[in-house]
């Protein structure tokens, strides 16, 4: 199996007047597992349809493997795509479902057994090959899906929130098992996700959606560590939040005044002075300090509770302003308060300030 690249110039998507897709440009490698992330409804399900050739764009143009495919109806695209439902057919067996794109091909039946046996063996299921689906679990269901999708050897597999419906620890047992798969298959997999986690950890890179609009696109490490808007910051993990006017723009940093104290920290180009921005840093780069008076970035805080994450303990506290600010601590035996005041501190490499503009605002609000 060949992957091959994937171009979107210019797609757009209205329907009755509401913009669900903005002009969108995006080029994916050939062979890369590139992630759509958004919240429900910011467009990535349309965005996959258009490519996949389940909808037409009301402007723009798909280009795969560097082809103009717009003209192409869906089963004539080099494309495959697995639903969140999977739709199995459940009166047929592992291998007929494996083997049912292969008919409408003309290939004959011994070679379709051959190849759905070959598939079955990919995804280590040869032993399951004459159950129903309602035979497996959730998760032999949902490799099935994914042979049968490969069976008709695409260039380029969509899958729109394939792990959905399985439980936690499935889900994490297959991320990797897909991950995989896309390597050892070489296919371009474009995947669709609300959940940060599943994109940081299958992806190559990652497209991050806000309302119709792709707001960066990156590694899971840029995106996570250099997020380019307010959106992407809050949405890819959590932030603790300051609002304030930058009173100091220096080199690489930018420093913020506002109701909750004075921070600094790492700037985004566009940040001037006199602007109204927002800090943000991550709950594991917010730390306990031991005194309020030295350095920068410290502040006064309560200790309202503590919440248990197995390795991890989040200490929520509340600063004299009412902020909510969470640090997410090692659970390494050290002893953390329950309750009571606390110092807590921060370091400016840790930080981003980013200038609010109307959109941006309402993004931070949402987060
Ligand atoms: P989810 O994760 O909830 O599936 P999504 O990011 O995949 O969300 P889309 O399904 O692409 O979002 O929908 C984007 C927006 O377009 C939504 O506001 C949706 O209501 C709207 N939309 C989608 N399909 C249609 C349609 N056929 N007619 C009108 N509006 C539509």
């Amino acid at each position: 199996m060949d992957g091959k690249s994937v171009e979107l110039a210019g797609v757009t998507m209205v329907f009755d007047g509401f913009t669900a897709v903005h002009p969108t440009d995006l080029h994916i490698p050939a062979g890369e597992f590139h992630s759509i992330l958004g919240p429900s409804g910011c467009g990535k399900t349309t965005l996959l349809r258009i490519l996949s050739g389940f909808q037409r764009p009301s402007a723009g143009h798909v280009l795969i493997g560097g082809e103009a495919v717009d003209h192409l109806p869906a089963n004539r695209r080099p494309t495959a795509m697995i639903f969140q439902s999977l739709a199995l057919f459940p009166r047929m067996s592992v291998r007929e479902n494996v083997a049912f794109g292969l008919e409408a091909r003309g290939i004959s039946r011994r070679e379709r057994s051959a190849r759905a046996d070959e598939l079955l063996a990919l995804v280590a299921l040869e032993a399951h090959a004459d159950k129903r689906p309602d035979q497996l679990s959730g998760g032999q269901r949902q490799r099935v899906a994914v042979a049968r999708a490969l069976a008709v050897e695409p260039a380029v597999l969509c899958l729109d929130e394939p792990l959905s419906a399985l439980d936690l620890k499935l889900r994490q047992h297959m991320r990797t098992e897909l991950r995989a798969l896309q390597k050892r298959t070489g296919v371009t997999f474009i995947y669709i996700t609300h959940d940060q986690g599943e994109a940081l950890t299958m992806s190559d890179r990652i497209s991050v959606m806000n309302k119709g609009r792709i707001e960066q696109v990156g590694t899971p490490t840029a995106v996570y560590d250099a997020p380019a808007t307010p959106f992407v910051a809050g949405f890819v993990g959590e932030q603790n939040v300051f609002t304030g006017k930058v009173t100091s723009v220096e080199k690489e940093f930018a420093r913020i005044d506002g109701p909750g104290g004075t921070f600094t920290g790492r700037r985004t180009p566009d940040v001037a002075l006199g602007d109204q921005a927002v800090l943000m840093v991550r709950p594991e780069r917010t730390g306990l300090v031991d005194d309020e008076r030295n350095g920068v970035n410290r502040l006064a805080a309560q200790v309202e509770g503590r919440e248990l994450e197995g390795p991890y303990l989040n200490l929520v506290t509340r600063d004299a302003t009412g902020r909510r600010i969470v640090l997410h601590l090692a659970n390494d035996g050290s002893v953390h308060p329950a309750t009571g005041a606390t110092v807590i501190g921060f370091r400016p490499e840790d930080a981003i300030v980013m200038p609010v503009t109307d959109g941006r605002a309402a993004a931070v609000a949402e987060h």
